[in-house]
């Protein structure tokens, strides 16, 4: 670990407002000097090997998770440890230790604890985000714009936690002191996706933290490197040992036994839906020796739809839609993969769409392109069977192909118009850049067709209309509903992020009911 000054001591006290944190306008040559640098730095850094952290002792395993660049996968970003069964007793009871300490530290401690990391990754924000470029294939903007929710995450969950510490009674009985408080549950399990693998990961972590659980992170196969940056700031920070234990390890098996231990208070997990059901009834059966009922919080994917009425702008909705659709080559669970386009528009919005589509520059994210590759071969393949399908259901826009010549996984944005409701690529996640082109005999059609699906996480209308808009309020069920405009990018507070039916369980990260789902209240009646 490199040598960095000692972050400095932050108090709650003369703390500011809540504000976002600002994107970085890379057009600005200090900027994009800076971001230079990182990658630069980072790139010496690459293909070095990294321990387990259990209770703050590190230590090896036989077997070893690779973290490959996508972009060029003969490139080691880094070589991890890989935790097994026989790990899970061992960072249960660091984890079970560390939270007699921590669990009775105060909310201003624990906020004043997660400013100092908030401050510590904004100094070193151009390194962040130079880490998700190399492991995950995010261009400059797409890596900032993690990076920043990444910031965004800890001060809002230390503002929300000065909040709780405030908590009482509603009501005061005559003859009583009444209080409420809200106490942390015990040790969670994070478990995090690779593709928001800075904003997500640390988010769920330090949701955990702050409410003074405790927690073993088992970051995603595909971006452990990124987790272990996370990892060595709370330890440049002073994080007690064992408040987070870092331990990369295979889902199936080390994640399957994480989740069944009777010990395990919680689950914060975010991922494929398969994934969330799975740990979900793992969580459900009681084993011998657990006395809670396990709290699950289950981010899961999505298959979000933009409606375009004939009275939009359509350019706009053309921006909005190439933007959603193929900003990190369509893999957030945000992601346009449906366009639901009013019949009276449909022709003219297509062909407006291939030509701002077939502009998209795709190549090497240290390049900063628009898009790059996707996160792996496996994703790769997948996506590619999708859109052999898709051309025999719809008809081929544009795109289509793995792009010829280059080492790494990159797909061509790819549109298919003429699908029908209910086919298979208009109703299952492909998690890439495809987009399924749908046409809607009318605004009650398109909603219908919109709804038509089991997850609910996000969606778009344009529209000039404001009673469509409205209405759209009413009827269009996705947690995260934007109104001309695009239907990816929430932004912390703004946006509290969560969806609906199988997209999970609305946890709204980053919104002011998240801390609650990590705490317990208690309540306290005293006769005076
Ligand atoms: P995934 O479900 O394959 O993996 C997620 C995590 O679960 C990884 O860390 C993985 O190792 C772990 N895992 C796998 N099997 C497990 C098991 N049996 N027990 C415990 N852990 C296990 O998902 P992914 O490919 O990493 O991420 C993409 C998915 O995440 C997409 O479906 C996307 O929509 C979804 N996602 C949702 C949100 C949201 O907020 N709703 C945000 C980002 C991503």
């Amino acid at each position: 670990m490199a040598t960095v000054e000692a972050p400095p001591q932050i108090s709650t006290r003369d703390l500011q407002p809540f504000k976002n944190e600002p994107a970085v306008d890379f057009s600005r040559p200090e900027n994009a000097r800076n971001m230079k640098a990182a990658l630069e730095k980072v790139r010496g850094e690459l293909g070095r090997e990294y321990d387990l952290v259990i209770g703050g002792k590190r230590s090896k395993t036989s077997d070893k998770i690779k973290s490959l660049n996508p972009a060029h996968p003969s490139q080691v970003v880094g070589i991890f440890q890989k935790a097994g069964k026989e790990h899970v007793e061992p960072a249960m009871e660091a984890a079970q230790k560390a939270f007699q300490a921590w669990s009775h530290t105060s909310w201003q401690e624990r906020a004043e604890f997660v400013l100092k990391v908030a401050h510590t990754i904004r100094e070193r924000k151009f390194e962040f985000s130079a880490w998700m470029v190399y492991e995950v294939g995010k261009n400059w903007a797409e890596a900032d714009a993690d990076t920043a929710e990444t910031i965004d995450f800890a001060e809002f969950y230390a503002h929300e936690a000065l909040r709780l510490a405030t908590a009482d009674a509603p009501v005061q009985l005559p003859g009583e002191r009444d209080y409420l408080f809200y106490i942390p549950l015990g040790v969670g399990i994070v478990i995090p996706p690779w593709n928001f693998p800075g904003a997500i990961m640390a988010g769920m972590t330090l949701a955990s933290i702050v409410s003074g659980n405790t927690v073993i992170l088992k970051p995603s196969s595909d971006s452990p490197a990124i987790a272990r940056f996370f990892v060595s700031i709370l330890e440049e920070c002073c994080l007690p040992p064992g408040v987070v234990n870092f331990c990369p390890g295979a889902g199936g098996s080390f994640g399957d036994a994480l989740v069944a231990h009777p010990k395990t208070r919680y689950i914060a997990f975010t991922g494929s839906r398969e994934v969330g059901l799975h740990i979900n009834k793992v969580a459900a059966e009681q084993v011998p020796g657990q006395i809670w009922i396990k709290r699950t919080i289950l981010e899961m994917g999505g298959k979000d739809a933009i409606i375009v009425e004939a009275d939009a702008d359509i350019d706009s909705a053309v921006e909005g839609v190439a933007v959603s659709a193929f900003g990190f080559s369509g893999q957030k669970c945000s992601a346009c993969s449906r366009l639901i386009l009013h019949e009276k528009i449909y022709d003219t919005f297509l062909d407006k769409l291939k030509a701002r589509v077939e502009k998209i520059t795709l190549g090497d994210p240290v390049d900063n392109p628009n898009m790059g590759p996707v996160v792996n071969e496996g994703s790769m393949k997948s996506i590619l069977g999708y859109i052999e399908h898709g051309r025999k259901d719809g008809r081929l826009i544009t795109g289509g192909e793995r792009v010829a010549g280059k080492e790494g996984y990159f797909v061509q944005p790819t549109v298919i118009a003429d699908l029908k409701p209910k086919s298979k690529l208009e109703q299952e996640e492909i998690f890439g850049p495809v987009l399924a082109v749908i046409k809607a005999r009318d605004y009650d059609h398109a909603l219908e067709i919109a709804n038509d699906t089991e997850f609910g996480l996000t969606g778009a209308v344009y529209s000039g209309d404001d009673k469509k808009l409205e209405r759209a309020i009413r009827e269009f069920h996705v947690g995260n509903l934007y109104l001309n405009r695009k239907c990816t990018g929430a932004i912390v507070g703004a946006h509290p992020f969560g969806g609906f039916n199988m997209s999970g369980t609305d946890s709204k990260a980053g919104g002011p009911d998240y801390l609650l789902l990590f705490t317990q209240a208690k309540s306290v009646g005293k006769k005076l």
